[in-house]
C-alpha cells in the first residue's frame, strides 16, 4: 500500500464534472456497451484511496456527487437525517445490499454479454443516482454522500492505508 503521507491532491474538478454524469447517461442509454464506463466511476475512488490520497474523489472529482449537489441545491427542503442513517451498522447495511446487488447483477448480466452487461450496469447507477437525488432533494444537497457505499469504501480504505503507513518500518 502507498504511503499515506504527503501525497497531492489534484484541484477540484466538481464545477464541471457534472457534465460527465450527463454526457454518460445520454450515450449509454443509445449505446448500452458505454454503460461499462460505470466500472470506472466504481473503480476511481478506490484507486485513489489505495494511493494514499484518501478521499480526494469524493471531494474533489466524483461526477455523481457533483451532478446532485447542482441539481437539488436549490430544491433541497433541508430535513433532519434521521439518526440510524448516522450508524455504522446503517452504512454497512446499506454497502452489503448495494454491493451484494450489483455483484448478483453482474453474475446475471456476465453471460449475456456486452449490452446486457453494459445496459445493467447503466440501470444500477442511474436508480443509485436517483437515490441520491432523493436524498438531496429530503436532506442536504450531498446526503447521499454520507451513506454513498463507494465513499464508505474509500474511507475505509483510507483508514487502513493510514495504518499501514504508520505502521511501516522508517
Ligand atoms: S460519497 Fe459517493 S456520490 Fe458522494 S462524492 Fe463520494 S463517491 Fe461520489
Amino acid at each position: 500500500m502507498a504511503d499515506a503521507q504527503n501525497k497531492k491532491w489534484l484541484p477540484s474538478i466538481q464545477g464541471w464534472s457534472w457534465i460527465i454524469t450527463i454526457v454518460w447517461v445520454a450515450i449509454a442509454n443509445l449505446w448500452h456497451p458505454f454503460g461499462l464506463y460505470g466500472l470506472v466511476c466504481m473503480f476511481t475512488p478506490i484507486i485513489i484511496a489505495l494511493s494514499g490520497r484518501g478521499k480526494m474523489h469524493c471531494a474533489r472529482i466524483c461526477p455523481r456527487g457533483s451532478f446532485i449537489g447542482l441539481f437539488t441545491r436549490k430544491i433541497s427542503i433541508g430535513l433532519k437525517k434521521p439518526a440510524f442513517m448516522k450508524s455504522r451498522a446503517f452504512h454497512w447495511a446499506l454497502w452489503g445490499v448495494m454491493m451484494g446487488a450489483f455483484a448478483g447483477l453482474l453474475v446475471w448480466s456476465v453471460p449475456k454479454g456486452v449490452y446486457i452487461v453494459g445496459n445493467t450496469i447503466l440501470v444500477f447507477m442511474e436508480a443509485a443516482t436517483v437515490l441520491a437525488f432523493l436524498f438531496g432533494i429530503l436532506f442536504t444537497p450531498r446526503a447521499w454522500c454520507t451513506v454513498c457505499p463507494m465513499g464508505f469504501t474509500s474511507g475505509n480504505l483510507r483508514g487502513l492505508v493510514e495504518r499501514a503507513s504508520k505502521e511501516k518500518p522508517q
